[in-house]
């Protein structure tokens, strides 16, 4: 590749701004000395930055980067079932409870206002009827999948 005979004038022209009309019109005409002209502020910059501030990172740390990098990732990859399991699990008991609530709500609010004084006095006697024994077993299960899922959240995160 030959380098345009302009090409040292186009550079100083562009360094220190004294463009003289026949440099410009040749700027027009010359693809590589527009070129040169172009990148010309962006390479003295570069020459003017000092060399220290590109000092490239000790190799020992960059190898210590990337091996954690690599790490991190493997334990993402590996992570991730459990990830999505516990995701599903959150759905399942959260749809279990929402589920149990509606289909005993009517039960429910009458149990839990059962519990008032005032109506332990106009009912004494004590016919309310609690729900279902099939409601317990429902709220026992959901209740200990709720703790787990709790506890594995709480173990996962350290
Ligand atoms: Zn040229």
């Amino acid at each position: 590749m030959t380098q345009c005979r302009h090409e040292p004038q186009v550079l100083r022209a562009a360094a220190d701004d004294s463009w003289t009309g026949a440099l410009r019109q040749h700027l027009l005409e010359c693809e590589d000395c527009a070129a040169a002209a172009s990148v010309e502020a962006w390479m003295t910059e570069m020459a003017r930055v000092e060399p220290r501030q590109h000092a490239l990172p000790d190799p020992s740390v960059v190898w210590l980067k990337a091996q954690l990098l690599r790490q991190m990732a493997a334990a993402d990859r590996a992570s991730r079932p459990i990830t999505i399991f516990q995701l599903v699990a959150y759905a399942v008991v959260a749809g279990g409870w929402a589920a149990l609530v509606t289909w005993k709500w009517s039960a429910l609010v009458e149990w839990v206002g059962s519990w008032t004084p005032m109506h332990l006095v106009v009912t004494a006697s004590g016919h309310s009827t609690p729900p279902s024994p099939a409601f317990f077993v429902g709220m026992l299960l959901l209740s200990t999948m709720t703790a787990v899922l709790a506890l594995h959240t709480i173990l996962a995160e350290d």
